[in-house]
């Protein structure tokens, strides 16, 4: 069930004195939602939780909590939980004491407090280091502190700005699915802030992609991966096979890699940009045609293959331009073998900006 504050940005904007960093932002965050702001390092992603959290005040715009404006409140008056990507630990407190801080000012009783911190100590893995002072640990394991003590006071709202920033992969897997249980069992309303699209996809409900101050998507992961509102939108969720098309007919493009059978050409008529994502390419070395469903084939040599872990990148030149596509990372391919490259119509993507 979604408890979570109902977080509505009408217009908001914030004006430094030689830049705009964030331009008439319009974003509906449903109670309990999950939704990731996405964007490049100066996009002002971080500027938009401040705002949010009370850190910062507006240059225009507003803000509500469940339909009420916030924009004049301080912070502590907002009950949201801030993770900042300076964890702000209290140095001269011990790991426990800095988790169990918030609950002592709220007046939580002393069993209920070493329960709860000690829950949450253990689901950051950081129970053997409760009396380490901040200076003893790891920036890691800073970070850990700084989610826990967050989180240990169930904040209606949780802002978190680039929480995972400092942590190895698997640390990193591991408090992501910590951080998406947490959020759907309290129900907190929840905005995050990253430059990773796949960290994005992993844990939004939705997604804001923004560039330069502005609001460029927003939608569900697959949306936003599938179907790109734009070249910049797609180049920044991973996408790289990009080409200029010209439409020459109703379900048919041309592009530097040939002619190509497209699904729906919902684009219009004119010049757009072909999109095709690197696993949606398969790599076939017989040249017989194919028996089964549509498929467009193309020749082309394999030029480079990069080895990735689970897939091997291949790069095949196809007519005036390349193409790269992901295989199996068990496939046998070769640099230099002529190959039949197929895509399939409904993997193709028409971009009109
Ligand atoms: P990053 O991913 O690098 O943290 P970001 O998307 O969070 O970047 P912001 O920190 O919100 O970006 O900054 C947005 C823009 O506003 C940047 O160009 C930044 O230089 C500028 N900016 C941020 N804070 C201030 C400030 N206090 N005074 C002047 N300009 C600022």
């Amino acid at each position: 069930m979604r408890q979570g504050t109902r977080i509505t940005l009408e217009g908001l904007s914030k004006q430094y004195a030689d830049q705009t960093a964030v331009h008439h932002m319009n974003l509906d965050v449903a109670g309990g939602e999950f939704v990731v702001l996405l964007g490049p390092s100066g996009c002002g992603k971080t500027t938009t939780l401040r705002l949010v959290s009370g850190l910062d005040t507006p240059s225009a715009g507003d803000i509500a909590f469940d339909g009420h404006t916030v924009a004049n409140l301080p912070v502590q008056q907002r009950n949201v939980g801030l993770v900042s990507q300076r964890f702000n630990l209290f140095p001269h407190m011990r790991v426990y004491d800095n988790v169990a801080f918030g609950l002592s000012v709220r007046g939580v009783g002393a069993s209920e407090i070493r329960e709860r911190v000690h829950v949450m100590l253990e689901a950051v893995q950081l129970v053997p280091y409760a009396d380490r002072f901040p200076s003893q640990l790891s920036g890691g394991q800073m970070q850990r502190v700084a989610i826990a003590r967050t989180l240990v006071t169930e904040p209606k709202v949780l802002l978190l700005d680039e929480p995972f920033a400092s942590l190895d992969t698997s640390l990193r897997m591991e408090m992501r699915s910590f951080l998406k249980e947490l959020q759907r069992d309290m129900g907190m309303t929840t905005l995050l802030v990253t430059h990773d699209q796949t960290e994005a996809m992993d844990l939004a409900d939705r997604i804001a992609v923004m560039f330069d101050g502005h609001l460029a998507q927003v939608g569900v992961p697959e949306d936003v991966y599938h179907h790109p509102i734009s070249e910049r939108v797609a180049r920044f969720m991973g996408a790289s096979n990009i080409a200029p098309a010209t439409m020459v007919s109703p379900d048919c493009i041309d592009t530097p890699w040939g002619k190509l059978q497209v699904a729906k050409a919902d684009v219009g008529a004119g010049s757009c940009k072909a999109m095709v994502r690197y696993e949606a390419i398969g790599i076939s070395l017989d040249k017989e045609p194919l028996l089964n469903g549509p498929a467009n084939r193309l020749s082309g040599t394999i030029t480079s293959i990069e080895f990735l872990g689970p897939v091997k990148r291949c790069t095949v030149q196809v007519g005036a331009e390349c193409l790269i596509a992901d295989q199996p990372s068990t496939s046998s391919l070769q640099v230099g073998q002529p190959v039949a490259v197929l895509i399939c119509p409904d993997h193709i993507g028409l971009l009109r900006k």
